[in-house]
């Protein structure tokens, strides 16, 4: 089959020699004579892969021990909900960073949950979401601030937290820059992350909680508490085995690469390579502020939607896939997770010239 460069958002690309494991072993896990979808989540074979999983994923984003690590279903989109029910307890008011569409989706949710309050405290929509919003120092007393770490559809990136946000108790969504760039985990008071982008197949999210922050909340639906998820260790219900396996091999190719830091290296080269093409075309452009770009996804158009549809179908045929961007936005999207070769972005580039000279640009 021809190589095939896969830049889809998500779920996205895994590191191929992760999904060749995934087929040894898929008839028999660790000679069991049994497939991992079939062993018991309360077998020793299920919480030594779990136990070892966690060990690993602490070590790769350097996870103090007083933060608890939860494996849990539900997607980025149940946090945005369990979040606010377990975390907006005392003044009952959370406060949030409008970073475009992933961010809005977190405050309708925080909405939905009663008698909460999700205040706006800073916004980028002035600029359509090109850059990222100055943060006001903050007057009300906010249980948590929420912010999203990478804005997946409009392609801006947090490189350092807002200063006026120091001393509030951060809530940071990382689904689409786990462990792609290093943060201090310590910053924050929740980390949450949907697993399909850089750590596995969608099923899986990572929940990283500071365990001061907890206190039981007997009212809750036991799957929406994270001290009963934290004291089942994610296995109050049947866990999604399959997806933390898989996370499992992936945080092990993390380390075996040489962990976060390579991982950012990397990523910064593959964005740079691809921005600085970007900023020197005269067809293609960026349109995200240098300061706030994002080195896993990165937005462009040519500006006139039928020519970035012939680009799209082009590529497509050449083996650049999934470069359509998102449809609130437009435009086509290179997304260059962690598994994504630096090849690729070389092939992209390629192609964009021998686009750019085709239509006499
Ligand atoms: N947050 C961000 C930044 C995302 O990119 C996404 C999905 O792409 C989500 C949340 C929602 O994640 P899920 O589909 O796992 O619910």
């Amino acid at each position: 089959m021809a190589q095939i460069y896969n830049f889809s958002a998500g779920p996205a690309v895994l590191p191929a020699s992760v999904i060749r494991q995934v087929q040894s072993e898929l008839v028999s896990y660790k000679n069991s004579g049994m497939s991992i979808m079939e062993i018991s989540h309360r077998s020793s074979l299920y919480t030594d892969m779990e136990a070892e999983a966690e060990k690993n994923l602490r070590k790769l984003m350097s996870i103090p021990d007083e933060y608890d690590v939860l494996f849990l279903q539900g997607g980025g989109t149940l946090q945005f909900a369990m979040v606010p029910f377990n975390l907006a307890r005392k003044n009952k008011r959370a406060g949030f960073i409008d970073t475009g569409h992933w961010a809005q989706r977190a405050i309708e949710e925080a909405r939905l949950v009663p008698e909460i309050k999700a205040d706006i405290v800073a916004s980028a929509s002035s600029t359509n979401y090109t850059t990222l919003p100055d943060v006001p120092n903050l007057e009300k007393e906010y249980d948590y601030v929420h912010l999203t770490l990478n804005n997946t559809i409009e392609g801006t990136m947090y490189r350092e937290l807002p200063n006026a946000l120091n001393g509030q108790i951060l809530v940071g969504d990382m689904s689409s820059n786990i462990m792609a760039q290093r943060y201090n985990v310590g910053d924050f008071g929740l980390i949450y992350a949907g697993a399909q982008k850089n750590i596995g197949p969608a099923g899986m999210t990572v929940v990283i909680v500071k365990h001061e922050l907890l206190d039981d909340r007997p009212e809750l639906p036991a799957m929406l508490s994270y001290v009963k998820q934290a004291a089942k260790h994610s296995a109050l219900n049947t866990p999604p085995v399959f997806a933390i396996y898989v996370a499992g091999l992936v945080f092990k190719w993390l380390l075996d690469q040489g962990g976060v830091d390579e991982m950012q290296k990397r990523n910064e080269k593959k964005a740079e390579f691809l921005y600085n093409y970007l900023d020197s075309s005269r067809l293609f452009s960026a349109p995200v502020k240098k300061d706030a770009r994002s080195i896993t996804n990165i937005p462009f158009v040519t500006g006139n939607e039928e020519l970035d549809q012939r680009f799209i179908v082009a590529a497509q045929e050449n083996g650049l896939v999934n470069l359509k961007g998102h449809r609130s936005v437009g435009g086509m999207r290179a997304s260059l997770y962690n598994a994504f070769p630096f090849e690729g972005v070389q092939k992209l580039v390629e192609f964009m010239e021998k686009f750019e000279q085709s239509v006499g640009g």
